[in-house]
């Protein structure tokens, strides 16, 4: 999704996708609008007032009294009081209500972000979706308070002054407006310029980040690869980038602002010209055409407005299209919606004629596997490197949905019971572990929210981490560093253990959990795997065969599919590939 700015939809249907947001706090808009509408008063009276005096002073009125002055300013003062009370209100309730919408959103926005499969992530960048969830929210916040405001006050302000400007002279007032729908025109074309431009700055600035996150998580890389320069140049690129692009808008926004420069101009040369010649004709008085010059003021102040609000409509529409780019991404992998809980009577897995390619290359890389894991079995997987093994394993807690057969556990196809059931039900340890920022006890509990203190280090001892977390400067509350750097890979590992046993699930999926660790790593966290694995269906893929002959059954999958099966001795004996392999006849890659 973030290979090129794509375009959602026009503002119509991006508005009417968006309102229900704006709608939940209907109530607070309304008044937000209320004192939109106070404001105004203020500025449509003043040129009426400043009228009458003139009149006044001209002779052409009603003779001016001091009490009559008083009156005129105390109407005025109370209308700033109610004026300055009202822009209180918007300014701050308005504002609130802009960050309940966002917050609402960008929870809705993550909520989908759950829900959104491993398909999703491979092809993403996160950095993209950062910006997505943050500073494009932010701008649709400003949009959603500011422009229905913006716009009330400016269509009360235009139909007032049309109205009041057409008492004072309709012929005059007609020329006026007759340039309003020339400056409409030029103002969409430009306007629609200015919104590209914003979603291609948004774009460049998502890249921009993906490229600093990927930097900076790399540092270790970075350094070890002494690779700063490579890595300036492709930082350099983006941020130029960036700024070219920035620099575009900055001229469309120049274009912009200078049309309706232009425009203004128009406006007051069609004022003193028409209303000059009025005057030399006696067909207005002078007052009227000081109120007649200052509503016109007001009406070009207006216009300006809607203006520099145009640009925050643009800034506002661009952050709701790329919400709902996120918000309309399919969820691929869901619940069915007659799903039920999986019920583990004794955690049977059967791969039935399960064939697999990858959604986005179409490579088959299973094809026709049958496969049956009895209750409580131990099963081991070996085979050459890219044969299929992990994806073997994903499919069974759905991180991908098989595109042939079916997978059933305890004789339930796993695309009919409910995902969170189906992945309760399920322990997996991988090579790599994710470690989430927090304590080593918060990071053991993440297999069982809520557990208690003497749970999560029961835990820890079963995968043998208890005495190197004892060891740790704060115990179990030691911080772990992002993604637990301050830790070993085997006690990372071991932790990663911990939080299985906590979880307790009846079926094991263990791919290549001790591959990345030295000897003795592997020879504590493989007696810490044989002790999770007790009384639980497993499934192990290990690429160093001596860590998985105690398995009570081996398969060798090779190009064909599953190629050999059997325990260690009966393959040994039976001097096929599992023998080849073994002897360091073949490695795992030619197999
Ligand atoms: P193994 O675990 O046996 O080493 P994998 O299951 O990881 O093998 O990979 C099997 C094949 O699928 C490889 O050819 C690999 O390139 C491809 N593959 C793995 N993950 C993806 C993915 N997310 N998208 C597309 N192809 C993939
Ligand atoms: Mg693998």
């Amino acid at each position: 999704m973030d290979s090129s700015p794509k375009k959602q939809g026009g503002s119509g249907e991006l508005m009417r996708r968006f309102l229900p947001y704006l709608m939940k706090y209907k109530g607070i808009l309304f008044f937000d609008l209320f004192c939109a509408a106070l404001t105004t008063l203020c500025d449509i009276v003043l040129p009426k007032i400043m009228g009458t005096l003139t009149n006044a002073a001209s002779g052409q009125g009603a003779a001016l009294t001091v009490q009559a002055v008083l009156r005129l300013a105390a109407l005025y003062f109370v209308l700033r009081i109610i004026d300055g009370a009202a822009s209180y209100f918007m300014s701050g309730i308005g504002h609130i209500m802009g960050v309940h919408i966002e917050t609402d959103m960008r929870r809705d926005a993550f909520d989908h972000l759950l829900r959104l499969d491993h398909t999703y992530y491979n092809n993403t960048k996160v950095g993209q979706i950062m910006g997505r969830i943050t500073n494009d929210l932010f701008d649709v916040t400003e949009f959603a308070h500011h422009c229905p405001e913006e716009f009330f006050i400016a269509f009360i302000k235009i139909v007032a002054s049309f109205v009041i400007l057409c008492q004072a002279s309709i012929p005059l007032t007609l020329v006026v407006f007759a340039c309003v729908p020339l400056m409409g025109v030029v103002s969409v074309c430009l306007n629609l310029k200015l919104r590209a431009r914003f979603r291609q700055q948004r774009f460049q600035i998502g890249e921009l980040n993906a490229t600093i996150e990927d930097s900076l998580l790399g540092q270790r890389v970075v350094k070890a690869f002494a690779a700063e320069e490579q890595e300036r140049e492709k930082f350099a690129e983006g941020n130029r980038a960036f700024e070219r692009i920035k620099t575009l808008t900055y001229h469309a926004m120049a274009a912009f602002n200078t049309s309706t420069r232009l425009f203004d101009g128009l406006m007051y040369l069609v004022v003193i010209l028409a209303g000059g010649l009025a005057l030399v004709y006696g067909a207005i008085n002078a007052g009227d055409l000081v109120a007649y010059v200052l509503y016109v003021s007001t009406l070009i102040a207006t216009i300006r407005r809607i203006v520099e609000f145009a640009e925050q409509f643009q800034r506002g529409m661009t952050g709701i299209e790329r919400f709902l780019e996120i918000m309309d991404t399919p969820v691929a992998i869901a619940d069915a919606p007659d799903a039920q809980p999986l019920v583990v009577r004794e955690g049977g897995i059967e791969f039935r004629d399960v064939s697999f390619e990858y959604p986005d290359d179409h490579n088959q890389v299973l094809r026709h596997v049958n496969l049956r894991i009895r209750p409580g079995e131990s099963l081991a997987l070996v085979g050459p490197s890219g044969g299929g093994k992990t994806t073997l394993c994903n499919l069974i807690p759905r991180f991908y949905d098989v595109t042939g057969g079916e997978i059933l556990i305890d004789g339930q196809n796993v695309r009919h019971v409910t995902l969170h059931s189906l992945r309760d039900a399920i322990g997996v340890v991988q090579q790599d572990v994710y470690l989430f920022s927090g304590t080593v006890a918060e990071n053991i509990a993440y297999g069982k929210p809520g557990a208690t203190r003497e749970e999560i280090e029961t835990a820890a001892k079963l995968a043998g981490a208890d005495g190197f977390v004892r060891a740790l400067k704060d115990g179990y509350d030691t911080y772990v560093g992002e993604r637990g750097v301050k830790l070993s890979g085997g006690q990372k590992q071991r932790i990663a253990i911990a939080r299985v046993f906590l979880k307790n699930p009846p079926i094991l999926l263990l791919d290549e959990a001790t591959s990345a660790l030295d000897n003795e790593s592997e020879i504590l966290v493989g007696q810490s795997l044989d002790k999770l694995a007790k009384g639980r269906t497993t499934l192990t893929i290990a690429h160093r065969l001596t860590t998985i002959q105690n398995a009570d059954r081996i398969l060798v999958l090779g190009k064909d599919g599953i190629e050999e099966e059997g325990t260690h001795t009966e393959l040994l004996a039976k001097k096929g590939i599992y023998y080849r392999l073994w002897n360091g006849l073949v490695s795992g890659q030619t197999l």
